[in-house]
């Protein structure tokens, strides 16, 4: 596409009418949203934002309160799933975080730190990698230990908080996978390939090898292509949309022409974005076919798995386990029921399902970085959930649930061992 189309596009970013029009006010939204239940203003639920989008798309001035209201918005979509007139309000809060993004002037800094974290960072293999040789460092060489030891922590104030959100970070990456194909076990079916992701590439690096064993099993060749590149979900949340659109166009030119059967993601946030690639260049002629196509290649690996049908073949395992849904698969995918099939297909595994399973847990990609303090909040709600359940293992489908969870027990846990369901499966497997 040419570059003087650019700024059409950006004008379409910013909620439609059509869509804000689907809202009838019933309220029937409001339980099912995480920030209304834990502040009961009505400014803070679904039905309160898309009230004020409206004003905003009638003329009204982009306050600093519209932008709060918008930012302490989790874009869990929970008020999708429990809309009975079939707001799309995932796509209206994307919107509007676009709009903003591009009307309103951020602080130089903030410009500059958005700008190094979304354009250069995510992207690019180099820079993530360096991240992570540092991150290791502070994590195993004994930094982390003294500046915890020493209180430093404490008076770095937020930061020194955040640091306890901080991913771990794991060598080798899976970076080094990139380029590789791996064959399946016995008869091939599928050939597939699968997105490593950008963060996850250097801090869930085993749980993206346990995914290739897992489908190795499952008669799948797996291919991790090399041009491959972050998916752009943390840009559209977000609202850098021009971002996730130059993403999505290198993802569809690396990927649509090989002739897999499907594209994998084990990231729940990524895939749902991945699935919405056509309505992120609906209006780019030259790749809008691409990402129809595109989109519906991608599928969960959990929808994946359960869809061809699991190879049984797996050892026991005496655990209990309880699943928390990951929002961008419950409600932005509408896959419920595959993760849970999976689970009770593994022998001696005891299912327990959890009160509220699909409401957030607070982690909302990046979220708990910058809206630490209600982000906390939601997770000691959910934590309570999950210690209502006799479980020790707390599984769900999505990287930035797994970290929200951990530092969840580490505050208010029991002890439970959190894990994706491909980690459980893949335990599964050797054991057999
Ligand atoms: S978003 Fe849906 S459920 Fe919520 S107030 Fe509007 S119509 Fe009702
Ligand atoms: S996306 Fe989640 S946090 Fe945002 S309004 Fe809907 S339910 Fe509330």
């Amino acid at each position: 596409m040419a570059a003087s189309e650019l700024p059409v596009l950006r004008d379409l970013d910013k909620p439609q009418q059509k869509d804000l029009d689907r809202c009838v006010h019933c309220g029937l939204c409001l339980n099912s949203c995480p920030t209304y239940r834990v502040l009961g203003v009505e400014m803070d639920s679904p039905r309160g934002r898309i009230y004020q989008m409206v004003q905003v798309h009638n003329g009204a001035e982009i306050s600093a309160s519209y932008q709060q209201h918008l930012d302490l918005c989790l874009a869990c979509r929970g008020c999708e799933t429990a809309c009975p007139s079939g707001v799309q309000y995932g796509r209206l809060i994307e919107a509007a975080r676009a709009e903003i993004e591009n009307r309103v002037q951020r602080p130089f800094l903030t410009r500059l730190l958005r700008r190094f974290v979304f354009g250069s960072l995510l992207p690019s293999p180099a820079l993530l990698k360096m991240a992570a040789a540092g991150m290791y460092v502070y994590q195993n060489f004994g930094l982390q230990a003294l500046a915890r030891g020493l209180g430093i922590l404490k008076l770095m104030g937020k930061m020194g908080e955040l640091e306890k959100l901080a991913p771990p970070a794991e060598f080798p990456t899976f970076f080094s996978a990139y380029g590789k194909v791996f064959p399946a076990e016995g008869k091939r079916r599928h050939k597939v390939a699968l997105l490593g992701g950008c963060i996850a590439n250097i801090s869930f690096a085993r749980l993206n090898e346990a995914t290739v064993r897992v489908l190795q099993k499952n008669g799948c060749e797996v291919h991790v292509p090399r041009g491959q590149t972050c998916c752009g979900a943390l840009h559209v949340h977000s609202g850098i949309r021009e971002d996730a659109r130059r993403l999505a166009r290198r993802n569809i030119d690396a990927l649509l022409g090989e002739g897999f059967d499907a594209i994998l993601t084990n990231s729940a946030g990524c895939g749902s974005t991945l699935k919405e690639y056509n309505e992120l260049l609906e209006h780019d002629e030259a790749y809008k076919a691409g990402a129809e196509k595109f989109s519906r290649l991608v599928k969960d690996i959990n929808e994946f798995l359960a869809a061809i049908g699991l190879n049984p073949r797996m050892g026991n395992l005496p655990l209990r386990v309880t699943y928390q849904d990951s929002c961008h698969l419950a409600h932005g995918q509408k896959v419920r029921a595959a993760p849970r099939q999976l689970l009770k297909a593994v022998p001696g595994l005891e299912f327990q399902e959890m009160p509220l399973s699909d409401l957030c847990c607070g982690s909302a990609g990046i979220y708990n970085v910058l809206q630490t303090g209600m982000s906390m909040q939601v997770l000691g709600r959910k934590m309570e959930l999950a210690n209502s359940v006799p479980a020790n293992v707390i599984a769900t489908a999505n990287t930035g649930c797994m970290l929200q969870l951990r530092a969840g027990v580490a505050m208010h846990g029991k002890g439970q061992r959190v894990a994706h369901v491909i980690e459980i499966l893949d335990e599964a497997y050797r054991k057999a």
